[in-house]
């Protein structure tokens, strides 16, 4: 009403002092002439706009020129302080009954970043839950008259999700960027590394080929080279084969003439008593003296046999070797040969020690094994022939589990000469005077009797002279061969 006297007009928000209801009041002065005679006053009600402006998550306030909230979609705002009131000013306000003589409290908020007057951020009582706080978007402008100012307060809550899920929809949309652009590094890296290792592979698959090419070369060479040597090696073998055959044969024959010798010697004397006997008996008969002439006659066919004895001994090792291995008695293999050297082991005195079992036998061949034992025999009556005693000890052990048996011939002559031991049983090495031996009596025994699965060794006593072993393989008990 002063306004309107004064000013013509007059505008005014307060709470009707009767109703108790806020209004905005307009007045405007009643003029007669120039002369203002009174005002005329209209209350306007503010809930319809109130209500006009509520919207959910939204506030929509009008702060009056004292900074209190006029207008407000939240109504607990109502009537509450912007700003800080001093002492006098919340008297004026009492005293003018604007808000109805209510105490004005202030309206908990606090501005926080930008301080822009017409947008700007504070932390507020929350819109939608009580007790609780909401950061609001605070935009504000002068009322179009008068000094009131009309805010619109937003919550940030939405934008700030928003934001959040748009921050984490770019985080993510970077994260898959990122990880597939990794990805395509690392494929890329994969790929070239693949491409890489192919490319090894193919050389080294090109170098093995050429590798293996070249082996295979050497290997067919090699193999022919090969084959040339197996087919040559065969050949000598045969020919080695065929050499030995006939070695044998020429080592027999060599014995042979040297028991030829003996044997002449051994057939003589029956010989000579013979003539004797014969002479004799056709004396008995002139003097008609008969049995004395049977007598004589029986003596002249006892001797007749011996020496039919000796000379199928000679035929006996001079027949073709059989090639069948049986059971064949020791004791009557040394006998054959003791036969055979009989006068020189008389003549010369030797003394022949035989210990063998009755009944030892060994796996060879009867004639083969004579050989054997007539080498080695005759070797050891050279050996001792000027020694100062002559003995000679032939021995057999027990067959063991296994019938394997040893025998040993041992001589008391002065051994064999140490630069001969190491090469005894090879071909043409001998110390004996020429004429006298050949050096083929052991080649030829240590073939014989590796072939009889046996196993021959020479080593000199330790009480001087030389021991032979040989270690025969164990005989066939079923098959056993006896006489010559
Ligand atoms: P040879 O009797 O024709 O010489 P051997 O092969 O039978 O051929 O013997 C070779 C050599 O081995 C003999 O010359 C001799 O030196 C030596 N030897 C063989 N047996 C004996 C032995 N019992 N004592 C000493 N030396 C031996």
């Amino acid at each position: 009403f002063k306004d309107a006297l004064a000013q013509g007009r007059g505008r005014f928000f307060g709470i009707g002092t009767n109703t108790g209801i806020p209004g905005l009041y307009f007045a405007s002065a009643i003029h007669d002439g120039d002369t203002a005679i009174g005002a005329a006053a209209v209350k306007v009600s503010v809930d319809a706009l109130e209500s006009a402006w509520r919207t959910p998550g939204e506030a929509a306030i009008v702060v009056d020129s004292n900074g209190v909230i006029v207008i407000s979609t939240q109504p607990e705002w109502k009537f509450t302080a912007m700003r800080a009131m001093t002492e006098p000013q919340q008297r004026d306000i009492q005293a003018s009954r604007q808000y109805a003589g209510r105490i004005v409290e202030a309206l908990q908020y606090r501005r926080v970043g930008d301080r822009n007057d017409s947008a700007w951020i504070g932390i507020f009582p929350d819109l939608r839950r009580a007790g609780r706080t909401a950061r609001l978007l605070v935009m504000s402008r002068p009322a179009p008259q008068g000094q009131d100012t009309i805010m619109v307060l937003l919550d940030t809550a939405g934008a700030r999700r928003q934001q959040r899920l748009a921050f984490a929809f770019v985080t993510g949309v970077f994260l898959i960027a990122a990880l597939y652009a990794l990805y395509a590094v690392q494929r890329r890296r994969v790929i070239v590394e693949k491409l890489k290792a192919q490319e090894a592979l193919r050389r080294a698959n090109d170098q093995l080929e050429t590798t293996v090419a070249q082996r295979t070369a050497a290997l067919t060479q090699a193999n022919a080279q090969m084959q040339r040597e197996i087919a040559e090696r065969e050949r000598t073998e045969q020919r080695l084969r065929a050499t030995q055959q006939e070695v044998v044969h020429a080592g027999k024959l060599a014995v042979i003439g040297q028991m030829a010798a003996g044997l002449t010697h051994e057939l003589n004397q029956p010989l000579v008593a013979i003539r004797t006997l014969c002479d004799n008996a056709r004396t008995f008969f002139e003097r008609n003296q008969g049995a004395q002439a049977i007598a004589n006659l029986e003596r002249v066919g006892r001797l007749v046999d011996s020496m039919a004895v000796l000379t199928s001994e000679l035929k006996a090792f001079a027949r073709k070797p059989e090639v069948e291995r049986v059971a064949v008695s020791l004791g009557e293999a040394v006998a054959h040969a003791r036969l055979i050297y009989e006068s020189r082991i008389r003549d010369e005195a030797v003394r022949l020690d035989v210990r063998i079992a009755p009944g030892t036998t060994v796996y060879a061949e009867s004639s083969q094994l004579q050989q054997v034992i007539v080498n080695l025999l005759g070797n050891a009556l050279d050996a001792v022939r000027d020694a100062s005693t002559r003995v000679i000890a032939i021995e057999a052990s027990e067959p063991d589990a296994q019938g394997r048996v040893r025998f040993t011939l041992e001589d008391s002559g002065p051994g064999i000469a140490p630069d001969v031991l190491a090469h005894l049983f090879e071909p043409f090495v001998t110390t004996k005077p020429r004429g006298q031996g050949l050096g083929l009596g052991l080649a030829i025994t240590s073939r014989i009797v590796e072939g009889f699965g046996a196993k021959i060794t020479a080593t000199n006593r330790d009480e001087g002279g030389a021991r032979f072993t040989i270690e025969f393989a164990a005989a066939e008990p079923q098959r056993t061969e006896h006489g010559r």
